[in-house]
């Protein structure tokens, strides 16, 4: 027999892991419904049309697609968004809006595997749909600012823009969304010689090539003053100006909110995803150099789908690369420790009350192994220390004639000898 590998990109989530993975998932849970967002599951695979339909060209190519038995193209998805536009313009077509979904679970991405990036992959998304106002734009960031808090990160950084800004310059300058596409895709590759090179091809204007490369430049945490730079920097276009002045709003209500956040603003900043059409963000710590989250707002998405038009805002939060972030961070998971407990029956003849008393004490939520590899004291108590057990109750013929049993603590390595029916109390003391 060959000696069997998880295939490449993918990753087993030993106990450990994937008790940090479970901790981020919980938290992300909890946050999103602390701001009212329901949990909706939908399939991990989708139509290859679905979701090519308006993803960049950079996931489109990197699907996991393929025919199933019945012939139809189909994918394991690379994003929740289509998903989610797919459910919002059909079947909750009619539900009063807003919507607030939360989506959690598994995305594959033919992606080169580096340190946090894998072909499997987990996020936690929220998405709010049917408001284009700036508060809700301004929800998205809190929310995932609070969900950075919740896990015990420190230092993260929103890096914020606005593809309505970059778009309204091209736009104005009569390039086609195609070629859009295109110059956002390389600006987003940080190739922004190519990208104002294809705008020069495209037949742009002198004026609006100086105006992008003075957009690259504009950034920093200083956000009133990069905000107001970038309206004088683009203020002979008018839709680029309409931009601006709501990146601005968005950022002063989270700001005046007293959310505690960290924002740097960059006006040359873009998204690969096709989809964004205003506010953009991806979320960093010092320690790693890819984006823990991503988000934006995708106000056509839902009609693409065949939907009435609904404006939409979201953010997809990497749990992956949290759960690097947490680890370089020495992040201490706030979590209650339970105590664990381990049943011993001394022999046979006390296994079956041994299995009563394990049942008991799970009926009162206590955390309990029972000792089934049949070995003698000793080695099981052995076994007990070295998995970090907090006691063991013993089950001997002649305590349980009494109604009793051995109880030991295993760290201050004493032992007492307990009444079965006090035996939930004084473990819970
Ligand atoms: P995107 O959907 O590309 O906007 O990505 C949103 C978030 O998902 C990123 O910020 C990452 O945290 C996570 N992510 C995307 N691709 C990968 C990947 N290949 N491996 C791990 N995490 C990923």
């Amino acid at each position: 027999m060959p000696e069997f590998k998880t295939v490449r990109g993918m990753r087993d989530f030993l106990p450990e892991e994937a008790r940090i993975m479970k901790y981020i998932e919980r938290r992300a849970r909890n946050v999103a419904e602390s701001f009212g967002y329901r949990e909706i599951v939908t399939p991990l695979v989708e139509s290859y049309e679905l979701l090519a339909t308006k993803a960049g060209e950079e996931v489109r190519l990197r699907m996991f697609a393929f025919k199933d038995l019945g012939g139809r193209m189909v994918a394991l998805r690379p994003e929740f968004t289509p998903s989610i536009a797919r459910v919002v313009a059909t079947t909750l077509r009619n539900e009063p809006r807003p919507l607030r979904l939360f989506c959690l679970g598994s995305l594959y991405r033919y992606d080169e595997p580096q340190r946090g990036r894998y072909r499997e992959f987990w996020q936690s998304d929220f998405e709010l749909i049917g408001s284009s106002r700036p508060e809700a734009d301004a929800e998205v960031l809190s929310a995932t600012n609070r969900l950075m808090d919740r896990v015990g990160l420190r230092d993260c950084v929103f890096k914020v823009g606005h593809v309505g800004v970059l778009r309204g310059v091209l736009t104005e300058e009569g390039l086609n969304d195609k070629v859009q596409n295109a110059v956002l895709q390389l600006m987003d590759k940080k190739q922004f010689d190519d990208a104002l090179a294809l705008v020069k091809n495209s037949g742009a204007s002198e004026k609006s090539l100086t105006v992008l490369r003075s957009l690259v430049e504009l950034k920093g945490n200083r956000v009133s003053k990069i905000v107001e730079d970038m309206k004088k920097c683009v203020d002979s276009y008018e839709k680029a100006v309409v931009a601006v002045e709501n990146l601005s709003e968005i950022l002063r209500l989270v700001v005046e909110s007293g959310c505690e956040i960290s924002v740097s603003v960059e006006a040359g900043f873009a998204r690969g995803l096709e989809y964004y059409t205003g506010m953009i963000f991806e979320v960093y710590v010092p320690e790693l150099d890819v984006a823990l989250s991503g988000g934006g707002r995708y106000d056509k998405l839902v009609e693409l789908f065949g939907g009435e038009p609904a404006p939409a805002v979201g953010v997809a939060n990497g749990i992956d690369r949290i759960m690097l972030a947490m680890q370089e961070q020495h992040v201490i998971m706030e979590e209650a420790v339970e105590k664990k407990v381990i049943i011993i029956p001394v022999g046979d003849e006390t296994k079956t009350d041994a299995l009563k008393i394990a049942g008991m004490l799970r009926g009162a939520n206590t955390m309990v192994e029972f000792e089934v590899m049949g070995r003698k004291m000793t080695k099981a108590l052995e076994d007990a220390d070295r998995r970090k057990i907090d006691y063991a109750v013993i089950v001997g013929k002649k305590e349980l004639d009494e109604r009793k049993v051995g109880l030991k603590d295993l760290k201050k390595r004493e032992q007492i000898t307990v009444g079965i029916e006090e035996l939930t109390e004084t473990l819970k003391n």
